[in-house]
């Protein structure tokens, strides 16, 4: 059977930590399903098909990656698809308080799906999808913390273009 790793987030947008962690895993597993979560209730601040477009960019020449979006809980998405492992980054310890308490419930309701933590590389750190969004909303160059390739044009926000 394949080894299958989801990993989850909300990618709003995917940065270069993000690129970071997944391209470090794929030695561990046969694919990674990178999961974008969607959220009827919750607004981003870019569309959904812009982050899954922008991932599917990034890894278009990677075979072991599929991008796919998913509507509530990566544990139900980890059935759905057979995959027995979560992917998480960790940057500092709030991440890690946060990630604990959400992995020690997914391991209590469901034994069998084990959760991997890669620490980020130390410049990888302070890159937050938070301040990214903060930068490009006040007309700033945030192409550092983003993965290369992209069309930076896509990133500026609907009112400013
Ligand atoms: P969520 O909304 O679920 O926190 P994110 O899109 O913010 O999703 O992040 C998805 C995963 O990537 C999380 O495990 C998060 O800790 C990790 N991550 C985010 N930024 C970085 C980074 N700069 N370096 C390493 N991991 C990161």
């Amino acid at each position: 059977m394949d080894k299958s790793a989801i990993f989850p987030g909300s990618f709003d947008p995917f940065t270069i930590g993000h690129e970071s962690i997944v391209r470090r895993a794929l030695p561990m597993f046969d694919k990674i399903i990178i999961m974008v979560g969607f959220n009827a209730n919750k607004k981003s601040f870019f569309s959904l098909e812009k982050r899954v477009k922008w991932i599917n960019q990034v890894f278009q020449n990677e075979k072991k990656i599929e991008v796919r979006v998913h509507e509530g809980l990566t544990v139900d998405f980890c059935k759905e698809v057979g995959a027995r492992y979560i992917l998480r980054g960790l940057r500092t310890s709030s991440d890690f308080e946060y990630e604990r308490a959400i992995a020690q419930v997914n391991k209590k309701m469901h034994p069998e799906i084990e959760t991997i933590f890669l620490l980020t590389l130390p410049e990888h750190t302070p890159v937050n999808a938070t301040i990214i969004r903060d930068i490009v909303f006040h007309g700033g160059d945030a192409s550092m913390f983003l993965p290369k390739g992209l069309d930076l044009d896509e990133f500026k926000p609907e009112t400013k273009k």
